[in-house]
């Protein structure tokens, strides 16, 4: 990438905090083949109409613009980014540009597409799964396809492609399930990712379903020796090793310990609109402007600079202050985590 390219026409994209955003995430769709309660409130949930999603050659168009600006590093995301039937097609335009891309998925579909992910030098993929027992991964997806995502797991670990484990953790659920969870690393290359259980539009939070990453510690502590790890920079979650284990695990701390300071991330709704914070309600439509014409970098820029300083200026105060029903923003599933 040119200096004069990200100088000129394309700034670099810094907030009025000096936080320089190189990683963008891009919802692919905003539908999906599981029904995760905290993520998709609604069973029957209505899905966008095809001629409002983004277009494969819209979001290598959109992804260009962002790359001239300094981005560096894609994450497609969804709802379930595997669902889309145009999903290689995606992928082997973005694998062109100089990018670091990475893939958040549930697990589910990923046999069907090992070799796209293969032949276009994928060599990390997040995987959601947040029980290792199938009765009760069934109850939090409503989808019986623990087997299913547990094959493609072992699937990637053939393929030398490194693996991170998303478990949403839930209060009074994944308690019973960590040490099973600590004790995946033992032999496996795995990194396990414990995430604090965040608000979104319907998805029932309260402080009390919050377990924060100190209190899931002390559970791993009581069983395994662990060490801390170095973190990364812009790293959200905080990594430890138990000794002598292969992999390891780290919490996401939204909820008890922000990092917004930090932050590097700007996201695209499946539908195009430029989101700057994950608990922002502010957004605007890079979609129309370029099915328009018109200029998109001026609208990715003015979102960049009304970026508010913590949490999308919505609930500065803690979670335990957190009331969610004054949140106005999306569901998780049409926003793209
Ligand atoms: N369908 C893909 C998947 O499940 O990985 C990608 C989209 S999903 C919205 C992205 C990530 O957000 C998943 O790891 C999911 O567990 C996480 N997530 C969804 N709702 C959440 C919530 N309320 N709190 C914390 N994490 C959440
Ligand atoms: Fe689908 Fe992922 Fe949301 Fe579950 S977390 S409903 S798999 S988008």
């Amino acid at each position: 990438m040119s200096e004069t390219l990200t100088t000129n026409k394309y700034p670099l994209l810094i907030d009025s905090f000096n936080r320089k955003h190189n990683y963008l995430r891009i919802s692919l769709t905003d539908s999906c083949n599981f029904r995760c309660t905290y993520c998709m409130p609604d069973e029957h949930q209505h899905f966008l109409p095809h001629n409002k999603l983004m277009t494969s050659d819209e979001i290598e168009q959109l992804a260009k613009i962002f790359v001239n600006h300094g981005v560096n590093k894609i994450r497609l995301t969804g709802g379930e980014p595997m669902v889309r039937k145009d999903f290689a097609d995606i992928i082997t335009r973005l694998a062109k540009l100089n990018v670091e891309l990475l893939i958040t998925t549930n697990g589910s579909l990923i046999h069907q597409h090992i070799a796209t992910l293969i032949e276009n030098g994928i060599s990390s993929v997040n995987v959601s799964l947040d029980s290792l027992k199938p009765s009760t991964f069934e109850q939090l997806t409503k989808r019986n396809q623990f087997e299913k995502v547990w094959n493609n797991i072992q699937l990637l670990l053939n393929h030398n492609i490194r693996i991170k484990i998303n478990a949403v953790a839930i209060h009074g659920k994944i308690e019973s399930e960590i040490e099973d969870f600590i004790q995946l690393t033992k032999h496996l290359p795995i990194h396990v990712r414990f995430i604090e259980f965040m608000p979104f539009t319907g998805n029932h939070w309260n402080k009390e379903k919050v377990i924060t990453a100190d209190e899931m510690l002390e559970i791993v502590n009581q069983n395994f020796d662990t060490i801390k790890l170095q973190d990364e920079k812009h790293e959200t979650a905080k990594k430890y090793k138990v000794i002598g284990h292969e992999g390891t695990f780290a919490f996401i701390t939204t909820m008890s310990n922000q990092f917004c300071g930090e932050c590097n991330r700007l996201r695209l709704t499946a539908e195009g609109k430029i989101k700057n914070c994950l608990f922002g309600k502010d957004e605007l439509d890079l979609l129309e402007a370029l099915r328009k014409n018109e200029d998109v970098s001026t609208i990715i820029l003015q979102s960049v600079m009304s970026k508010h300083a913590i949490m999308g200026g919505q609930f500065n105060e803690g979670y335990n202050y957190t009331d969610a029903s004054k949140i106005v923003n999306r569901s998780m599933i049409e926003i793209g985590g």
